[in-house]
Order: C-alpha cells, then structure tokens, then sequence
C-alpha cells in the first residue's frame, strides 16, 4: 500500500484533536479537584449526620451536583483538629442543605466539572469521525487493487483504462486472408509515416477507419499490424470500458485518452467493441441511455477536436455496423468503413500457412485439405484448430501433427469432445438407424451436401453424427438445397418410423426436427419460396435492439398468419413422405450399413458411397466440392 499524504493526515488530524483534549482535560482536573483530591478519607453518610447534629461540621462543598461533598468537620478522634472528609450524598437532598443552612455551616457548590461535558461530546464526535475515517482509508486501500470496489470511491478522478503498447510487433504479413482489408489499411500506414506526402497536395488525412466484421475474422490483429507497420504506438481500450456505474466516468476516460495519446503522436487508438458506447442514440424501448450518449458524444467532440494532421488514427471494430449511431459513420469520423469477412477457402489456407509457421507438421499434412474442410472457419477458430492439433499431437507422443490430429481436432472444435462409444444394444442399433437414414438421403438427393463421415462416437450431446462437407458458397442457396437439407435433417426420424414403427420413435430427433422447422419457416416468411409467393413477412431475427425491430416489424393478418402455418406444413410434410419412400426403396442397403456402422463405428464418406452405389445410382455431386 502506498502510503500518500493524504491519508496520513487523515490519521494525523483525529490524533492531533484527541491528544489536545486529552492534555486539557489532564490539566483541568488537576486544576478543579485540588481541593476534592485532598480529601482523600471517606465519611459515611450516616456518620456525617452525626458529625452535623453534634455540631462539629464547619463547612461543606458540594460536587458533582449535589452527589459528592467535601466536609470539613473537627475530628475529635485526633485532638479535635479541623480535618476533612469526603462523603457521598443520597442524591439531590433538599432537607439537608436546609439543616445545613439552619446549622450555620459554610456551605458552597461546585457545578459539574466541565471536562467531564467535554469528554462527553468529543466521544460522541470521535466515533463517527474514526469510522468514516477508516471507511475512506479502507475504499482508498481497496481501489489500489484493478477493479476493486474501490473503484467506487475514485470515479471523480477517473482512472484511464486503456492499455498502450510502444511495439505491437504485428505486421502485415501475420495478417492473412482478408487481402482487400489489408489493401486499405496499407494507406493508413502511409499516413501515419509519411503524412508530408499527404498534406503536401492539401489532402485531409482520415481520422478514423471502422472495422466491421465477425469475431474472431482478425479485426484487432489487423488494428495491430498497422501501428507495428508504422512503428508507432497502440492504444487500445474497449467500449465496453467507457460505460460504467458512474454518469461521467465514460466521458472522462474518453478525454484522458485522447490526452494520453496526443503526447504520443503519431499513434493509433483503437476501440473494441464500438457498438458498446456508439449505437444510435435514443433507440430501442424505454429511450436511451444517458452515460452512454454522454460518452459518445464526448467521443464525437475529441474527433472534432484534433486537426486531421495531428498523427492521431483512430481505428474501432465492431460487428454491428448497423447499430452504430450515425454521427460516428459520417466523414471527418469514422469515414473509412472496412470490411473483415470470415475468409474463403484460399482465405483459409493463407491464414493456416501463418499459424503453421511455428507449429511442427508432418510433411503428409495437406493445408488445402484443412482450408476445404472448415467453410465458416474464422482466423481465430483457424489458429485454435492448429493448437488443438498440437496439443493431441503432444498428448500422442508423436514428433510431428498429421492429418489424424488435425481432423480430430476439426471434429473437436466444431461438435465438441469425443465420448465413450455405446455398448452393443438396442438403443445403438437405433442410433446407427438414425444416422445411416440421414447418410443415405444425403447420398442420394442431388442438392445435398456430400457425405463426408457417418460415426457411433458420441461428441457433446450428439450420441451419433453424420457429417457432411459443405459446400463453399454458403451465400447464396437455392430452393433445391433447403429442401435437400431439410429431407436430409428428416432422415434420422424417418429411418426410426420405418425400421422400428411409429411406437418406436425417439427424442433423438428434437434436434432435427427443430432445424427442419426453422428452415421450412424461413422459406416461406423470408425467402418468398412456397404458394404464398415472394412475400418477406419476417425480419431476420436477432436484433440488437429489443424494440427498434418490434416496433415497425411488418405485421400481417390472421389469415395470412394461418396459410404461413399451412404452407409449412405442407413443405415438412412432402419432404418427410420423400425420406421415408427413400428408407423403403433402399432397406437393404440400409441394414447392410447399419451393421457395418455398428461393427467399425465410422463409415468414411467415400465407402459409404461405394457400397450405396453397388445397390442403386447414386448422383454425382462432384460440383459442389470446392475447388482450390
Ligand atoms: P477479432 O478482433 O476480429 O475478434 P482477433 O484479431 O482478436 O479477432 O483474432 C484473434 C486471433 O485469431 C488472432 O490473434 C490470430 O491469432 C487469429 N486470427 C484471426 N484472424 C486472422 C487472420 N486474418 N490471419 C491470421 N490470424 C488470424
Ligand atoms: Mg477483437
Ligand atoms: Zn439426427
């Protein structure tokens, strides 16, 4: 703990008061009670009575409000010397300052003493003075920790929040795959080294660029890549950070920030997560939020604020470029909008080239291969993929990852961890049922997916899994395809009707049946693919904003609302009929693979089609593999 001089007079001054009362009161009851502390003999009262009626009392004082009395009396025990004594009085005793009085003794009373007043209320001064004391020393202590509560205490000071990084060490080429971004952002490079070039030609040099994509797609690493390029420092903070418990708090982090960074110019700040303080201000229910448009406007006012040559970049990211307010997007701001998309194939394999450089792979290990097995694959889940690999790799002992780790760990990302395989029973026999009957529609309608795997080891819930390889332009698909897909995600639960009755059935295909659902409703309220015709009925759901969709969705009527369910109906019903016709024509097939399934638990894609082709055409799908 850092011992500042503000808590030690925090400490300093209670002592200080405490010690001055103290000497006062020490010697102000020296003063006093000279005369009380003398007598230090004590009478009984009934003896004093005594003393009084014989007549041998000459004076009396009386302390402490009538409770203590010095009395001065002559002793006859001692040469009938004037001596003295002290008594304790029965409280306040009218009757006898009235004998007093008659018996003609001096008499006198002394008020109570004034330091006993003083302890009294220095006491009731002291408690709460100590404990607000120690309640500040103990917030100031706590907000020394990152984080703690006693962030509570410090917000008027506001602690800035953003990290800085002179290096980043970065650069472009760890950046892969999203060549179009990296184009652009080469300009921003040339503007934070060579701005004269700029300038010169009386060019405004952007202040902002706003990165807009997934997660995960390399938005920070590319931010990165640009100050390590230019060899200038990064300064980074999330949105997130700038909104906090305390009205304030999130403007000042802003001005402290940009404060930070005009000393270190030329630099570039980045913000995370812009979305956090820059959606449009007053949307949604209940209207906005007031430290938030605080924070974002004090953050308009700063891009204001420096001249465009100042070498200060700003660069933010975010995955909602719709829900940012406007005032951010326009120029003078963030007017550089690029986008960082999930790459393509050849993205993939670019970026699984970087993440390998400093792996150990077996020379049998084929990147393409990787890149055309994961559509959909980020740069994170890319470099996530390779370190899984290698992980199983050490765990395996082996010297190098092969295509063995690399698939499993494809397997591991995408549908979770393997589990224990199932004992030979009926349940299994079921399972393998279920499976086989996705496999074998996917084989056999045009339009699907190619097979690329059916297996009996269970990963996360699945207890079974046919997997199939996608095919690249997820994109666009067409109306064949959702069906396709649907009949596929209808095969598992027609296998089980058709082998085991409809008594049979089991809650295997919940799963299924929720995605063939989803898919049915969306061709008829999104894509204007049933008799209802190109109507779009439904946004897309998931919206940021609870209210700003709600509140000017596109309604429509009970009726057509009953003919979305009948078409619906309709499309999940016809494909159900096709699966199941494909599950009759083909039993034989289907037995025979289900006893292979059970016997070896995978079926790799290429023998499944094999031995499917022994019995029945099977369509060739070569089209839809991608091509590299
Ligand atoms: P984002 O900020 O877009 O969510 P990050 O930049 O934080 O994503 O990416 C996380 C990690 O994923 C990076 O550190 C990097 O290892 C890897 N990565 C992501 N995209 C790429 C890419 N295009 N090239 C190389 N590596 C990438
Ligand atoms: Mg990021
Ligand atoms: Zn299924």
């Amino acid at each position: 703990m850092k011992l500042s001089w503000r808590v030690v007079l925090l400490w300093a001054l209670p002592i200080l008061v405490v010690g001055f009362f103290f000497l006062q009161g020490a010697f102000s009851t020296n003063a006093a009670d000279a005369g009380r502390n003398a007598a230090n003999t004590r009478m009984t009262y009934g003896r004093f009575l005594t003393y009084l009626d014989a007549g041998r009392v000459t004076a009396v004082d009386l302390y402490d409000g009538g409770r203590t009395a010095i009395v001065e009396a002559v002793d006859p025990q001692i040469d009938n010397r004037l001596q003295r004594w002290r008594v304790d009085l029965p409280g306040n005793t009218p009757e006898l300052i009235t004998r007093l009085k008659s018996s003609n003794v001096s008499l006198d009373s002394h008020p109570p003493r004034s330091d006993g007043a003083l302890w009294g209320i220095l006491g009731n001064l002291l408690f709460p003075f100590l404990l607000i004391g120690g309640l500040f020393f103990l917030f100031r202590r706590s907000s020394n920790v990152p984080g703690g509560p006693g962030q509570a205490m410090s917000f008027g000071k506001s602690k800035a929040r953003f990290m800085m990084e002179a290096n980043t060490g970065v650069v472009f080429d760890d950046v892969a795959g999203i060549e179009e971004a990296k184009e652009e952002l080469q300009e921003v490079v040339t503007f934070l080294k060579k701005p004269e070039q700029f300038t010169a030609v009386g060019a405004r040099i952007p202040k902002g660029a706003l990165l807009v994509g997934p997660p995960g797609t390399g938005k920070t690493l590319l931010a990165k890549a640009i100050a390590g390029e230019a060899g200038v420092p990064f300064f980074s903070i999330s949105g997130s950070e700038f909104v906090e418990m305390f009205v304030g708090v999130g403007a000042s982090r802003v001005r402290d920030l940009f404060k930070k960074a005009k000393e270190s110019a030329p630099c570039i700040i980045f913000i995370d997560e812009i979305d956090a303080v820059g959606r449009q201000r007053g949307a949604g229910i209940g209207g906005g939020n007031d430290e938030r448009e605080q924070t974002l406007n004090q953050l308009l006012t700063e891009m204001d604020g420096f001249e465009g040559n100042s070498g200060i970049i700003i660069i933010a990211a975010t995955n909602r470029a719709d829900v940012l307010d406007q005032a951010l997007l326009r120029p003078g701001r963030f007017d550089r909008q690029i986008m960082v998309d999930p790459p393509d194939a050849k993205g993939r394999l670019e970026i699984l080239k970087v993440h390998a450089r400093n792996k150990k792979l077996d020379e049998a290990v084929e990147l393409e291969a990787i890149a055309r097995r994961t559509p959909g694959f980020t740069g994170a889940d890319l470099a996530n993929l390779l370190n899984e690999a290698a992980i199983l790799t050490a765990r395996r002992r082996k010297e190098g990852i092969t295509m063995a780790e690399v698939d499993d760990a494809v397997d591991r990302v995408v549908a979770g961890m393997e589990g224990t395989p199932l004992v030979d029973s009926k349940s299994k026999r079921l399972i393998a049922y279920h499976e086989i009957g996705h496999a074998i529609v996917g084989t056999l309608i045009k339009a699907h997916d190619p097979v690329q795997k059916v297996t009996l080891i269970p990963r996360g819930q699945a207890q079974g899994l046919t997997w199939f390889t996608p095919s690249e332009e997820q994109s666009l698909i067409s109306r064949a395809q959702i069906l396709a897909r649907i009949t596929g995600a209808l095969g598992g639960r027609a296998a089980e009707d058709i082998i085991f009755g409809d008594a049979e059935v089991t809650t295997g295909a919940g799963n299924d049946l929720q995605q063939v659902t989803g898919m049915a409703r969306q061709m008829v309220t999104q894509f204007g693919m049933s008799d209802l015709g190109p109507l779009s009925l439904e946004g897309s759901q998931g919206e940021v904003f609870l209210g700003r969709d709600w509140l000017n969705r596109s309604e429509y009527s009970e009726s057509i609302a009953s003919r979305i369910d009948g078409q619906v109906h309709l499309i999940v019903d016809r494909c159900y009929a096709e699966a199941k016709q494909i599950m009759v024509e083909n039993r034989v097939v289907i037995d025979r693979l289900v006893d292979l399934l059970i016997e070896k638990e995978t079926i790799d894609g290429d023998e499944f089609r094999e031995i499917v082709a022994e019995y029945t055409t099977v369509p060739d799908k070569e089209l839809l593999v991608p091509q590299l």
